[in-house]
């Protein structure tokens, strides 16, 4: 952190921005808060590394509690225009036996299934309704590159782009940069990794049009699980996991060695490897870690999302808990704002209130991928019994809630929200 004793902002060569909320980082956490932000009658200011809503290899599975978020905020619709994949739930495959079953339809409509959506649609609808509000303003293309302090108090960020930089001076400023937030660590708050999945994902799509799952199928397969699902529009999403850093070995045996381990890996796809897959450069590999930072608040400065906590992309939950963590954030920011309090411990009851839900969802990842990638006879064994108890009872009905749910309390509070 910087203290504020510098040159103007003009003889910088920057353009000096105040408002009440500087929120740095507009993906889906960011972009949401800051819409609540706005219907609420708060001034917010919008910090975005990327020129565009183009996300390659980012969350594109919504869970109903991101929608029910989404619908609540009036945005799904649009979202829906934009195109999307509806998809039943998660299915776990071995040898094209199926293994395991996770049902939405068990749900309570209207958001009884996942949603496979480009998170650019979700970003552009929620952007463009950011900009009908006078008090928004949005610096794409630029990142944060210092945060701004008087004594311990953060009060803005110094972002820089191609065409010179912005201060913005802010009340409070919200970290949503994601997973490798430069927020977090310009703010000296330890990202907290956990390395408990010791896997990397390989990612690459398929055009298949006519071979659709309408389901997020794990495939288990030697060597590593392939998670395969719908992307809109009419393209398989496929993750295939390796041991961490396994993958600079493999990769140096060339494209055909890569391509057959593929097609080992999933038979049924082999076709469409052998035609779409024409170099490594089609294929993107991306570190799976989880993490939960030591701390969500300082004076003047608060985390959500992926830069609080950070999730593998089994059980597809990043999403859901950005979205819900804008939702949460919301009631306690407007009430600093009123109060006049934005202190680490006021702004520090966000971190109270969510991290039970966040240590909950680390678990159940963590029971997912054991139970459903471990090979061994007690937990084959195991297996079907679980795959009844979640399939018929209520036992099984209340952890397919959980999943799809998080924590279904949470719910966006329109009744602050202001006439336009
Ligand atoms: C390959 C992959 C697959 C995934 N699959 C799923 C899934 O199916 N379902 C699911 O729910 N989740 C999934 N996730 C996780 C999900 O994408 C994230 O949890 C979710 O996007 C988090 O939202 P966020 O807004 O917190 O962060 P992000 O989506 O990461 O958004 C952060 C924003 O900050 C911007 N930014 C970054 N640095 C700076 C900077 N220095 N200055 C200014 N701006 C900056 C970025 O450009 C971005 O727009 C997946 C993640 C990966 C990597």
């Amino acid at each position: 952190m910087t203290d504020d004793v510098r040159p103007s902002a003009e003889e910088a060569g920057m353009t000096d921005v105040k408002d009440d909320v500087c929120i740095v980082g507009g993906g889906p956490a960011g972009l949401a808060l800051a819409l609540l932000l706005l219907r609420s009658g708060v001034g917010v200011v919008v910090v975005e590394r990327s020129r565009s809503l183009e996300r390659s290899y980012r969350g594109e599975i919504l869970q109903p509690g991101g929608l029910a978020v989404l619908g609540e905020l009036g945005v799904l619709p649009g979202v829906l225009d934009r195109g999307a994949h509806e998809l039943s739930g998660f299915r776990l495959l071995a040898d094209g036996r199926v293994l395991m079953s996770i049902d939405y339809n068990r749900l309570p409509p209207p958001y009884n299934h996942l949603l496979s959506v480009p998170q650019q649609h979700v970003l552009g609808e929620l952007l463009a309704l950011c900009e009908g509000y006078e008090r928004f303003s949005y610096l794409p293309g630029y990142r944060i590159r210092e945060l701004l302090t008087e004594g311990s108090q953060v009060t803005g960020v110094v972002a820089g782009g191609p065409e010179g930089g912005y201060r913005v001076a802010a009340r409070c400023v919200v970290g949503a940069d994601g997973r490798y937030s430069r927020t977090r660590t310009l703010a000296g708050i330890d990202a907290g990794r956990i390395d408990a999945f010791d896997q990397d994902v390989l990612w690459f799509k398929l055009l298949a049009p006519d071979r659709l799952t309408g389901r997020v199928q794990i495939h288990r397969a030697a060597g590593g699980a392939v998670i395969v699902h719908d992307s809109y529009p009419g393209r398989l999403q496929i993750g295939w996991t390796l041991p961490h850093r396994g993958y600079q070995a493999i990769a140096e045996r060339g494209l055909e060695h890569v391509k057959q381990r593929l097609r080992t890996a999933l038979p049924r796809y082999a076709d469409l490897i052998d035609e779409q897959v024409t170099s490594l450069h089609d294929l993107t590999l991306l570190d799976v870690f989880a993490g939960c930072a030591d701390e969500w608040a300082r004076d003047g400065l608060v985390l959500i999302g992926d830069a609080a906590h950070t999730h593998g992309p089994l059980g597809a939950q990043g999403i859901n808990l950005a979205l819900q963590d804008a939702a949460l954030l919301h009631p306690l920011l407007i009430n600093a704002l009123r109060t006049g309090d934005l202190s680490a411990g006021a702004l520090g009851e966000f971190a109270r209130v969510r991290r039970p839900d966040v240590d909950r969802v680390v678990k159940t990842q963590l029971m997912q991928s054991r139970g459903m990638l471990t090979r061994n006879p007690v937990a084959d064994a195991i297996r079907p019994v679980a795959t009844t108890l979640i399939g018929r009872t209520p036992i099984g009905k209340k952890i397919t809630q959980r999943i799809a749910f998080g924590n279904p309390a949470i719910r966006v509070h329109s009744e602050l929200f202001v006439s336009d």
